[in-house]
């Protein structure tokens, strides 16, 4: 073995050692021996797959204040701070910028991202950049790029010729955004035109799908027909979907089974949902999350994004996906045990299965790619939000985090450690 991780707790609970080599993992047993080139001692701590961020904005990341900072918090004032950044961006401005990002992602124990990557611009410059860095970090995580035509594909001059080159250039994945064409009708055409696309080159699609608090907002209805026309099952996501935080429940009694019938991905960004949606509300505001417990209690596979980190949309964020669980928890009223897991698998499996990650979990054969986190179980991770002790990819540490135990400096009895424990 080149690695063992001993006294590991799994998200199942059970507690084994961990044998790695040439980069997969080897064996799970209750005890391996210690012939390994490398031990590490989880000592009980959880020991998870990666977390995988199943939609980001790479291009856009780390930009936040260019040239202006949003002070609306609106998503309209968002799309028209970008447009006044796009011009004056370089490709090695957002190389740089997203490189940082991924440090700071592998750091966290994130590894695997899949991120939308604006086509509207002709010159294409994010797409090439961020394909360069796709390359340079491959050893590091899984970068996966959806085509992303930010101003409309039938709405924008020129979008659908950029949408082809950049897939033609080795995006992996279709994009789209069709309740952001001028008409439904344009939108349900843009979905049409997308799926023919995915079908013809054999590529999955994730478009941006009913972002709005509009109950009739339906493109997502159009999305899993289109699916099934092209026996596109499994391979097609609908991100966002906040629209169904408001749509009519007799409707929504018929959408979701339509949803689960075509093998639907779906994906909330809980963090951007949450600040973006209801800005037109007075009280009470709406939530604008899409309706996560019961897409999962249906059979869907739904996943949690990340979307935004310090950009024109969202100030905050580090790359923590335990954050975003912790939102998606909060928003969704997720707070059974069986709730908080599933949010624990919103940012590891469930977005696993969303990118058709190869290898990808805790198991004979799989790649040995791993977080140690300074936590007891999923529920207490998303509480603690802990340090990742270490991070490994492909049997390699990446990353190592301290544990952090504060003390309370008391003149009497002396310094005690706290731990946010009950014993
Ligand atoms: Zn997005």
């Amino acid at each position: 073995m080149d690695l063992v991780v001993k006294n590991a707790t799994l998200p199942d609970g059970r507690r084994a050692d961990i044998g790695i080599a040439a980069g997969r993992i080897a064996a799970i047993e209750a005890t391996l021996p210690t012939l390994a080139r490398t031990t590490i001692d989880a000592g009980g701590a959880l020991v998870a797959p990666p977390f995988v961020d199943a939609h980001f904005h790479m291009d856009s990341t780390l930009s936040a204040g260019q040239p202006r900072r949003n002070e609306s918090g609106t998503l309209l004032e968002g799309i028209a701070i970008w447009g006044e950044l796009k011009p004056t961006l370089t490709q090695e401005l957002i190389y740089r910028r997203a490189r940082q990002y991924c440090q700071w992602a592998v750091a966290r124990g994130l590894l695997a991202i899949r991120s939308h990557v604006d086509v509207s611009e002709p010159r294409l410059l994010a797409v090439e950049a961020l394909i360069q860095l796709r390359r340079d970090l491959k050893e590091s995580l899984d970068l996966q790029l959806v085509a992303f035509p930010q101003d409309g594909l039938l709405r924008s001059p020129g979008a659908e010729a950029n949408l082809r080159r950049a897939l033609d250039l080795g995006v992996d994945v279709v994009g789209g955004i069709p309740h952001f064409e001028r008409t439904a009708a344009d939108g349900a055409e843009s979905i049409r035109r997308l799926c023919r696309i995915a079908a013809e080159r054999g590529l999955p699609v994730d478009m941006h799908c009913d972002e709005n608090d509009d109950p009739g907002s339906r493109h997502v209805e159009t999305l899993a027909a289109e699916t099934m026309r092209h026996d596109l099952a499994g391979r097609v996501t609908g991100s966002h979907l906040t629209s169904m935080h408001s749509m009519d429940n007799y409707y929504v009694s018929k959408l979701v089974p339509l949803m689960a019938e075509a093998g639907l991905g779906v994906v909330a960004n809980p963090l951007i949902n949450v600040t973006l949606q209801g800005r037109h509300d007075s009280y009470p505001k709406r939530r604008g999350m899409t309706r996560v417990p019961e897409l999962m209690a249906a059979g869907l596979c739904v996943a949690f994004g990340h979307d935004c980190v310090m950009d024109p949309w969202y100030a905050l964020g580090s790359g923590d996906m335990l954050e975003v669980a912790q939102m998606g928890l909060h928003v969704g009223h997720m707070t059974g045990i069986a709730g908080m897991r599933a949010c624990f698998d919103a940012v590891t499996t469930n977005a696993a299965r969303i990118l058709g990650l190869d290898g990808y979990g805790l198991a004979v054969g799989c790649h040995a790619d791993l977080v140690v986190l300074d936590a007891r179980d999923p529920i207490e991770a998303i509480r603690l939000r802990p340090a990742r002790l270490f991070v490994v990819r492909r049997g390699q540490v990446v990353a190592r985090t301290e544990p952090t135990l504060p003390l309370l400096l008391n003149a009497t009895t002396g310094d005690q450690p706290v731990n946010f424990r009950i014993e």
